[in-house]
């Protein structure tokens, strides 16, 4: 694994001052009637605005805890009672800043129980942010946030995690637990560490649902048709960051996106990565920053 010697700590914390920026700005964005295609589009044009780069931005509604991003053919309207989970990547020359934050829609049911899992997944998350510097286990950073997830009756999603995080790497190699998994790994001084806990009221489990509009180049291989050509293009271009079927409709005509992505798929040049909606489909809330191990958090606004 590398560390944050081989990194430039200015763009990554610029790349996390702009995404937390975003993320704060979201919240008062999103309200019901909003379509989710005009979320993810406020979010890119204001990375752009604050002259960041795009790593992706999705949207994830209540019972799918990640990896939703609306289509034109599939593009969702904020209702009431939505909890929504708005995840956010921003670089800075592939100096990746990863941060999410979960919003509530309001007037629908359970509302008081969608506002514990908010403040539940804060907590957590800011619990097992005090433990981050150099020589914390895996372990221990998962003990607090699942600490957190009990006090309230809740569970983390278990077989969700953090990561470490390299330059144009979302997943750094390294997985950062939301529960006990014995893991004694200590993290070093430079690690660059993203954490999100996930919190639900159900068993706590996703497994991957519907059709992904998410993707990351696996391989390099040439391919024939002409959609195939253009697309592969594109995802040459990302460097190995995530994109979406979204994106590729903003470039390209439906058909070029959708052959295209289908060619790149049997071939294996791209992995999709479908939602992920929790088994006993209970809601779900996720907060989530990046740390420079030993140097804080990067996502946290300027105080
Ligand atoms: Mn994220
Ligand atoms: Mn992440």
């Amino acid at each position: 694994m590398k560390n944050v010697y081989n990194m430039d700590i200015e763009k990554l914390k610029k790349a996390g001052q702009i995404a937390a920026k975003v993320r704060e700005e979201v919240n008062s964005y999103c309200e019901e009637g909003k379509d989710f295609l005009s979320v993810i589009n406020f979010c890119e044009e204001r990375i752009i605005e604050l002259e960041g780069e795009i790593a992706w931005v999705q949207i994830s509604p209540t019972t799918t805890a990640a990896h939703f991003c609306p289509t034109k053919n599939n593009n969702p309207v904020c209702e009431k009672g939505d909890l929504l989970k708005i995840d956010i990547g921003v670089h800075i020359d592939g100096y990746i800043a990863d941060t999410a934050t979960t919003v509530l829609i309001p007037g629908g049911e359970d509302e008081e129980l969608k506002l514990k899992l908010i403040e539940t997944s804060k907590r957590a998350l800011e619990e097992a942010g005090k433990l981050i510097k150099p020589g914390v286990t895996l372990r221990e950073l998962g003990i607090a946030q699942m600490n957190e997830a009990k006090k309230s009756g809740f569970t983390t999603v278990t077989n969700l995690s953090g990561h470490t995080i390299d330059r144009w790497r979302v997943h750094g190699g390294l997985s950062i637990p939301t529960f006990d998994n014995s893991s004694t790994f200590e993290l070093k001084e430079g690690d660059l560490v993203a954490i999100e806990p996930f919190i639900t009221d159900g068993e706590g489990k996703i497994h991957e649902e519907g059709i992904a509009s998410v993707f990351m180049q696996a391989r390099d291989a040439n391919v024939r048709s002409q959609q195939g050509r253009k697309i592969l293009t594109y995802v040459r271009e990302r460097n190995g960051l995530p994109f979406s079927t979204q994106e590729l409709e903003q470039k390209f005509d439906h058909a070029t996106t959708i052959l295209g992505l289908r060619e790149l798929k049997k071939n294996k040049i791209i992995q999709e990565y479908p939602p992920l909606t929790e088994i006993s489909k209970r809601p779900v809330a996720q907060f989530e920053h990046t740390f420079i191990v030993g140097y804080g958090c990067i996502t946290k606004l300027e105080e």
